[in-house]
């Protein structure tokens, strides 16, 4: 069976035989304007496809695995970390490019080819959607019907039909775009069926399941989402697909290549996150159990001090990949946009690892584990590993103070209310540096009510306040009309600044 990193690195070996030139990943500062992190394999192609960068490749092809952050603004998985078994802020995306060279029914043959000829996923769990906009609602574009006959073929070669094995999509789940603006359109993608029997004809699809999970998304990039929120067409028609890294892991690995799917699968339980369990294990004296809530449930019973912990595990191991990969690309925590989100993350792990009864700073005793594993790919990681190690001792150091004091004052007025007000949940935020999500844990914990509404409106008012400081600062989006080469580069200075709106309007 294929170890995480020979099927990374079979993925590029495939494309590079199909002629694509395999490119590094990206920075996790993003390049485009408006966007937190990078957040897709797509990012740092987006002047290709806007036509304002000529591609040097011949043909124009790429590959790559695109380290990813999923922890604010358009896309935020961050509440699903620990919870679900295949939601990350951190993973890496595999991506195949085509930049006004092929099109539609190469992606689609290709994608066929590596998921059921060389890497052996069993046909009869496949299920593709294409793009059916309602077109009573105004969705964009028309009902991909091209992508439905080439998928219709593979199928039919394997003797399974089509009508069930193609699921229609919506706006929502089959137009991609990066963000509110930017190089987006229709999209189709490949999800797998993982329950025992392998008979849900599609019914799981798009369910948010844990039963039937995406893994390749194929986008058909023929618009720019302009500011304005219309679609321009742009110049060429480009392929940009993205693949989930881990996921492909989990099902290969979980079902031991595809022999047994008889276990729940979970990206968690693969060789990219063992190596950290194992440190985190000598770290606290306890042991990972690799069990889930039922039901995709976000609370744990009081008697559930081992789900309780596994969560934990899942948190900080999937934090301290964000923290770590972050921090070596320069991005610190701190106060203000993506920094502060970095921050919030930090913070997070610090309190959950308190769940496994780590009380003295931990995260940076878990750098090494990541980057012996990872600096082989990543070597920026190797690279800078002593100063993400200093940065995280001395970030945890000082809020593992505030923390004390702040649980302190959080228990006094727990025993004096009996409840955790708006006002008192805004004062930890303020002043202590809770994020909300942390108050909110540590009050169903106790099983105490909280004023999130009054904290909201609490938080909606310093954000007014920060908004009419910023009304001048806010970033335009990009614009062809206007001189984008000018726009792309110099938007990149500003636009840490629009996020923070971002961020808080989550
Ligand atoms: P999902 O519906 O599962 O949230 P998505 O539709 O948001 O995924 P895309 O934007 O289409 O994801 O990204 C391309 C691929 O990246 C997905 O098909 C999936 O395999 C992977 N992926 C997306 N989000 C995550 C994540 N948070 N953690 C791990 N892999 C992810
Ligand atoms: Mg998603
Ligand atoms: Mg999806
Ligand atoms: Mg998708």
């Amino acid at each position: 069976m294929m170890t995480a990193a020979q099927i990374r690195q079979s993925f590029l070996d495939f494309f590079q035989e199909k002629q694509h030139a395999i490119v590094p990943s990206a920075s996790l500062m993003p390049q485009s304007p408006g966007l937190l992190f990078t957040n897709a394999g797509m990012n740092q192609f987006v002047p290709y496809f806007l036509g304002v960068w000529t591609p040097p490749w011949n043909p124009a092809r790429a590959a790559d695995t695109q380290k990813c952050i999923r922890a604010g603004g358009k896309h935020n998985d961050l509440e699903d970390v620990g919870y679900d078994t295949y939601h990350h802020t951190f993973f890496e995306m595999l991506g195949n490019w085509s930049f006004g060279d092929y099109f539609k029914t190469e992606a689609i043959d290709w994608a066929w080819e590596l998921i059921v000829e060389r890497w052996g996923f069993p046909a009869n769990r496949l299920y593709a959607t294409v793009y059916a906009p309602d077109k009573s609602k105004g969705d964009p574009g028309e009902f991909d019907q091209e992508a439905w006959d080439c998928w219709a073929k593979h199928f039919r070669s394997k003797g399974l039909n089509p009508d069930i094995h193609i699921v229609d999509g919506n706006v929502k789940d089959n137009f991609w775009m990066m963000g509110e603006t930017g190089p987006c359109g229709p999209c189709s993608e490949l999800h797998v069926d993982l329950t025992p029997e392998g008979a849900t004809q599609g019914s799981l699809v798009n369910q948010s399941s844990d039963q039937c999970i995406e893994i390749w998304n194929l986008v058909f990039i023929q618009y720019n989402a302009e500011s304005d929120g219309t679609f321009r067409n742009l110049p060429a028609r480009h392929i940009d697909t993205g693949m989930g890294f881990e996921r492909v892991a989990s099902m290969i690995q979980g079902t031991n290549g595809f022999t047994d799917f008889s276990k729940r699968i979970s990206n968690y339980a693969t060789d990219v996150f063992a190596p950290l369990f194992t440190k985190l294990e000598q770290l606290s004296g306890r042991t990972y159990a690799d069990i889930y809530p039922q039901g995709g449930a976000k609370t744990i019973g009081d008697n559930e001090q081992q789900l309780r912990e596994a969560i934990a595990f899942r948190v900080i191991a999937d934090h301290i990949r964000t923290l770590s990969f972050s921090i070596a690309d320069g991005i610190l925590p701190g106060n203000n946009g993506r920094n502060y989100v970095l921050r919030r993350i930090l913070r997070r792990a610090v309190r959950y690892g308190r769940q496994l009864g780590l009380m003295k700073p931990f995260l940076a005793e878990l750098v090494d584990t990541l980057v012996e594993q990872m600096s082989p790919v990543f070597p920026e990681l190797a690279a800078r590993s002593q100063s993400i190690k200093d940065t995280l001792h001395r970030e945890e150091t000082s809020f593992n103070e505030t923390l004390d004091r702040g649980l302190d004052l959080f228990d006094a007025e727990a025993a004096a209310q009996g409840k955790i007000s708006g006002d008192f949940a805004f004062k930890l935020y303020d002043t202590f540096g809770f994020p909300i999500d942390l108050t909110a844990l540590l009050a169903e914990e106790r099983k105490l009510a909280i004023d999130t509404d009054r904290f909201e409106q609490l938080m909606e008012e310093q954000r007014e306040r920060a908004r009419a400081a910023r009304k001048s600062q806010i970033v335009r989006a990009l614009d062809l009309k206007t001189d984008a080469v000018t726009e792309f580069v110099g938007a990149e200075q500003d636009e840490c600044e629009s996020p923070v709106l971002e961020i808080h309007e989550q």
